[in-house]
């Protein structure tokens, strides 16, 4: 993942989760705090309704105990005389607004019966009523005539058939009960009012849990709708009996949600039932779900702003890095122009002025080491030059020299002294002139002049060769040297004379530098290389002194020796038999020339434990082509 992303993801997440946290947090503080508000007002409207119902009970008593302390009423009770009740408890009516009045007399039958009607005038109903037989008239009929309290109970006027609020009230006279005068409201007329005092609408429930009356949606009394609104029997008892308003339920009623508080309607020592407050939750739920939404878009907003805000500043991060990045690669790549241009004065801009001033130093010291690797190269062109000319100098003083001798030799052949004499000069010769032809062999290298003359090659033929040159020295060391593999090797497309160079020096390496006694194996093989093609290998082991890893590689460069110069041996082919240290540069030039390859695997020098080395070479496996055309048609 891309740096940038691994800046701004985290930041992205972090943010969505503090925004959903936010949103969670704040629309459940609005929501909370509009249901605690829903709450108070339906506790505040079940109080009024209760103060609203104690004030219309002042009321009734009040105008109840003006009609029966009005003068005569008593009697008129006693004497059975409705006309004149009438006469005196139909003004008092009017005047107070009251809409039902009915006097019984002490025997319970109804002596007064006056009913509003709707174009507001009292109607005297002659229809027996019954009430005369109700425990609440009953109970003040027998009752004390001085300290009986008003009585109130709901009620169903047979004449209308609607329910009412009665209040009644005893009419003493001479010490004696002679009846009661009840008062009474209709529901209808008190609920439209208790929903204006109260603010919400309300349901009574009078008897058992099912609803006589309620403001809900304006249908008044409509009794299918008034069922949905019904409690059970227990839950009214409950109710009816406790002292407070019981809140929390919701109920749906003509598709609104409503929030219900339901509450005891007790006044004075009565129970007269339950009354229910109820008010719509929609607008609670509503705003809350409003609030939510508008929460969810400012944070939304607030969220892409500190999205772009997170970009801008990953940005001022990683803008500098990437600089660094580019500058980095290009540099890699060998550009040590680049800079990474980056001024701040922050980390970022350290790291960077660093860098600059790291790549300032390569570059100059780039610059030295490239001069300084001219002259060297200069330095090493001069010395093949000067090998090349003294190898070629001295040429012809060699030829001169070893030619005399050989006449000299040839006078003296009949002196033994002399011809040991002479011996011993040409041996010196033929050695310089070895000597002589390795340096011009190496400068031809170097100058890119050597020529290799492909031609079939019978790799045993140059190994036997080879083999040959050392047989004396072999004896002479008590040193055997085995070949394997050798005869198995096709003919190859090689320069014979040049090979035979290449294993010259690598076995005359492993007789100076193996000890008397030891064992000298050149291995043969044929490899195949991961792209189909086969090369000859060949491994020169010997169990000498070997050689250190740190020598692995510079041994193949020219007058690289190992060890002190000085305690060579000075023999050719004696154990560590002095060199000019030309042998193996030779033979890696000729194997590069081969376009094969040399190398050496040693554990290390030890001239106690002789661990021994392995020179390989490996060479293409060139055939002609008509052979080839041979071999793949075969
Ligand atoms: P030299 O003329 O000194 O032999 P070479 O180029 O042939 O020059 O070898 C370079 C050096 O590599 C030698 O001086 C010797 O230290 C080391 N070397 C070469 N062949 C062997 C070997 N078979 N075992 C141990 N050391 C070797």
């Amino acid at each position: 993942m891309s740096i940038r992303y691994k800046v701004i993801l985290p930041f992205l997440l972090l943010t969505l989760v503090v925004a959903a946290i936010g949103v969670y947090v704040v629309t459940r503080l609005v929501s909370s705090s509009l249901s605690e508000r829903l709450k108070n007002q339906l506790i505040e409207a079940g109080r009024v309704v209760s103060d609203t119902f104690a004030r219309q009970e002042i009321q009734h008593v009040e105008n109840a105990r003006l009609i029966a302390f009005t003068a005569g009423v008593a009697e008129s009770i006693l004497a059975g005389d409705s006309e004149s009740l009438d006469r005196l408890a139909r003004p008092v009516a009017s005047a107070k607004g009251i809409e039902n009045v009915v006097i019984i007399d002490e025997n319970g039958q109804d002596q007064l019966h006056l009913l509003l009607q709707s174009d507001g005038l009292f109607q005297e109903i002659n229809t027996p009523t019954g009430f005369g037989g109700v425990d609440m008239v009953q109970a003040l009929l027998l009752g004390n005539p001085d300290n009986t309290l008003p009585r109130r109970a709901f009620g169903v006027n047979p004449m209308d058939e609607r329910y009412y609020y009665y209040t009644a009230v005893v009419v003493p006279l001479d010490g004696k009960v002679v009846g009661v005068v009840m008062v009474g409201t209709s529901i209808d007329t008190l609920l439209p009012a208790l929903k204006s005092t109260s603010l919400a609408d309300v349901i009574l429930y009078v008897e058992t849990g099912q609803p006589v009356a309620s403001t809900l949606a304006g249908q008044v009394n409509n009794q299918a709708e008034l069922a949905s609104l019904s409690l059970s029997l227990d839950s009214y008892l409950e109710i009816r009996a406790s002292s407070e308003v019981v809140h929390g339920e919701t109920l749906e009623f003509g598709g609104r949600t409503y929030s219900i508080a339901r509450g005891p309607l007790a006044i004075g020592n009565d129970r007269l039932g339950v009354f229910g407050v109820a008010l719509p939750a929609d607008f609670a739920v509503e705003a809350g779900s409003t609030t939510r939404d508008n929460y969810v878009l400012l944070f939304t907003a607030v969220m892409l702003v500190v999205v772009l805000l997170g970009y801008q500043i990953s940005r001022l991060i990683i803008n500098p890095l990437m600089s660094l990045l580019r500058a980095s690669q290009a540099i890699a790549g060998g550009d040590l122009d680049q800079r990474t241009g980056i001024q701040a004065r922050d980390e970022i801009g350290q790291l960077a002025s660093t860098f600059d001033e790291m790549t300032e130093r390569l570059q100059e010291r780039t610059n030295e080491l490239e001069k300084t690797y001219k002259v060297l190269e200069q330095m090493d062109r001069t010395k093949v030059s000067f090998i090349e000319v003294a190898a070629h100098e001295l040429r012809t003083p060699l030829t001169l020299v070893k030619g005399y001798t050989q006449m000299l030799a040839m006078k003296f052949k009949d002196e033994p002294e002399m011809m040991a004499l002479t011996q011993g000069i040409l041996d010196g010769s033929d050695r310089m002139q070895e000597i002589v032809g390795s340096m011009l062999d190496v400068s031809r290298i170097d100058s890119k002049l050597l020529k290799i003359l492909p031609e079939d090659t019978n790799l045993g033929v140059v190994l036997a060769r080879v083999f040959k040159s050392f047989r004396e020295a072999l004896q002479e060391r008590n040193l055997t040297l085995g070949m394997q593999g050798v005869d198995g090797l096709p003919i190859i497309q090689a320069d014979p004379d040049q090979l035979y160079k290449v294993f010259y020096h690598l076995v005359i390496n492993a007789v100076k530098y193996t000890p008397d006694g030891g064992r000298i194996t050149v291995h043969g093989h044929l490899v195949e290389t991961g792209d189909g093609q086969n090369e000859v290998e060949f491994v020169v082991s010997d169990t000498g002194i070997g050689i250190d890893p740190a020598h692995h590689e510079l041994i193949f460069e020219k007058f690289y020796q190992t060890g002190e110069v000085y305690m060579h041996s000075s023999g050719k082919t004696k154990f560590k038999g002095g060199g000019p240290g030309l042998g193996l540069a030779i033979a890696r030039g000729i194997v590069e020339a081969h376009q094969g390859r040399i190398w050496v695997e040693s554990p290390g020098h030890d001239e106690t434990n002789f661990p021994g080395s392995k020179f390989f070479v490996r060479i293409p496996a060139k055939v002609k082509a008509d052979e080839q055309r041979q071999q793949s048609e075969a």
